[in-house]
């Protein structure tokens, strides 16, 4: 394999087929609810980062996702909609004590803002680590501050860098979320990006193509002729560069978004995951490329377990 694959080390770490349970923990969003902004990141639509909102506890959508389980499978319950360290700390516990309500749960994953973690955050998410994997999915997607001012995400990058080591502090881990075709952004920038998260203490890392939704104000500026997405090849030749300037040590957990269904405006390519990734591969193969072969920096053993 050309880079390391997520689903390789749980397969190794679990020895079973690893399906992923994603859960909506009914949080918002303090870039939407007024605490640091109202309007969410410009490419945020209604779902918030997430699947579809769901009207259920935690509870009873844990008992509708094991109701369809198969045998020998085994699970990672995961918190991807809006912010899923934002609330009580109480609040939080309930819902994390719900999602792992099953034995074949092995690990727990909290998508979330580097800006909601905190020391209660970190102690509760490492008070998990007893009984199961825990790991924390951090929403960074540039190291620029300029870009951060405009996509709208409400903190400066410093932020990113307490979260992490707050984090570290309490042993739990850390996936980094980075889009590439950002705003104003280029491949130059997106490497910069790179280099900046190889220096944390990371398990692993997400990538996606920025894409435009309904309703948001990134698709004001589409319409306007303001933004244009990348293309089905730009993004490939993307995903390359990010894959050989990153720390050979870190997981690849995603190299493509979920597609946001009706509410996706452009481009459209982004609707089917494997022929992006069959290319990525292809690419890499034939170029005789790897993960880390153009990162020069301190080298680290490969994570074995997050
Ligand atoms: S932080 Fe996440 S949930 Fe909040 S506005 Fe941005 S993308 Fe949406």
């Amino acid at each position: 394999m050309e880079y390391n694959n997520l689903s390789a080390l749980l397969r190794r770490l679990y020895g079973a087929k690893i399906r992923k349970f994603c859960i909506d923990g009914g949080f918002t969003c303090p870039n939407r609810d007024g605490r640091c902004g109202t309007g969410g990141c410009i490419f945020c639509g209604e779902r918030g980062a997430g699947e579809h909102i769901q009207k259920k506890g935690v509870a009873q959508q844990m008992a509708g996702a094991l109701a369809s389980v198969k045998p020998g499978e085994k699970y990672i319950s995961y918190f991807q909609n809006f912010t899923g360290t934002y609330a009580p700390i109480e609040v939080l516990k309930e819902r994390y004590d719900a999602a792992l309500c099953d034995e074949r749960i092995v690990a727990l994953t909290v998508g979330t803002r580097p800006d909601c973690i905190d020391e209660d955050v970190a102690r509760l998410l490492a008070s998990y680590k007893s009984r199961t994997d825990v790991w924390v999915e951090l929403g960074l997607q540039t190291e620029s501050d300029l870009t951060a001012a405009r996509i709208n995400r409400g903190y400066k990058t410093e932020v990113f860098e307490s979260a992490v080591e707050t984090l570290s502090r309490y042993g739990v881990r850390a996936v980094v979320h980075l889009m590439a075709g950002l705003p104003g952004e280029d491949r130059a920038q997106l490497l910069r990006t790179v280099d900046y998260v190889n220096r944390f203490p990371l398990f692993g890392v997400k990538l996606h193509s920025t894409y435009v939704c309904r309703d948001t104000v990134l698709c004001r500026m589409y319409e306007k002729g303001e933004y244009t997405p990348l293309t089905f090849d730009g993004y490939v030749e993307d995903a390359i560069a990010v894959l050989t300037h990153l720390r050979p040590d870190l997981w690849i957990h995603r190299l493509t978004g979920d597609s946001p269904g009706a509410l996706l405006v452009a481009p459209l390519w982004v609707r089917k995951k494997d022929p992006v990734l069959i290319e990525i591969r292809r690419r890499m193969a034939e170029r005789g490329l790897r993960q880390g072969c153009c990162y020069v920096g301190p080298q680290f053993p490969l994570i074995e377990k997050p």
